[in-house]
């Protein structure tokens, strides 16, 4: 139901949850966040309010994580329990998901096939494990999201943090809001401006067929629609 992400220099726990606070408006059964760093990643879930999933924060000092991202959740597939909150991950990989994978069940019975297991009853645990298993065969995790997401049907926002390129959040959007702001170099991601309003100097809403990355200092935007790389090392406002 809600996105967040971002990437910055400190305090991504803060930003989340409040973004997450900023979109509490639009209704939601669970939630949940991922945070990383380079040596250290935590995942935190919760049942119903805000409130606790906040709680379960409070030790995670404020400054220690640069990148993250976080959902609401408002359960299309599978019981609102802590299981099928997202953030979803696997042995390398975070996602947080609005939205339906229309063709999940296809995609789960090969992967299950595959020897993937599956611990939600969500669409969106699909994604997970197709992008590990693209991971396998890929040279870089950018060609793994883009085959992952060539086999996927329905309506999505995603974002995908990974352990082993901790300073990137991939992203695509078909049928689910999904819009990028920029202050400086840091990097926020959010599924309606409510969250962003009053904290990036630019924003930029993705249109349906829009996916990419963005790291420190890159924003790679590109469409499936026009085939063509539309926007690549941006001028990000600070460079101005
Ligand atoms: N279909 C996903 C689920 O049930 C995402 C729901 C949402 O958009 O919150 O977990």
């Amino acid at each position: 139901c809600g996105i967040v992400g971002h990437l910055g220099c400190q305090n991504t726990k803060g930003i989340l949850l409040n973004g997450l606070a900023e979109l509490e408006y639009r209704g939601y059964d669970s939630a949940g966040i991922a945070v990383l760093n380079n040596k250290d990643r935590h995942i935190f879930k919760a049942v119903g309010k805000l409130e606790n999933l906040k709680e379960k924060t409070t030790q995670l000092s404020l400054n220690e994580f640069s990148v993250g991202i976080g959902h609401t959740r408002w359960a299309t597939h599978g019981k609102p329990t802590e299981e099928n909150a997202h953030p979803h991950y696997g042995s390398d990989t975070y996602i947080v998901h609005n939205g339906i994978i229309e063709n999940y069940q296809e995609l789960k019975t090969v992967l299950q096939k595959d020897g993937f297991t599956f611990v939600s009853q969500t669409d969106t645990e699909v994604f997970v494990h197709l992008f590990e298993k693209y991971q396998k065969n890929h040279t870089n995790n950018y060609d793994a999201f883009k085959s992952a997401l060539s086999e996927i049907e329905g309506a999505y926002a995603i974002l995908l943090i990974t352990d082993s390129d901790p300073e990137t959040i991939y992203f695509a959007k078909k049928g689910s809001p999904l819009i990028l702001g920029l202050k400086g170099d840091e990097k926020y991601f959010a599924s309606s401006d409510a969250a962003l309003l009053g904290q990036c100097s630019d924003v930029h809403f993705f249109e349906d067929g829009e996916f990419g990355y963005v790291t420190r200092n890159e924003v790679h935007i590109e469409s499936v629609t026009e085939k063509q790389i539309k926007f690549q090392n941006a001028k990000l406002p600070s460079d101005k």
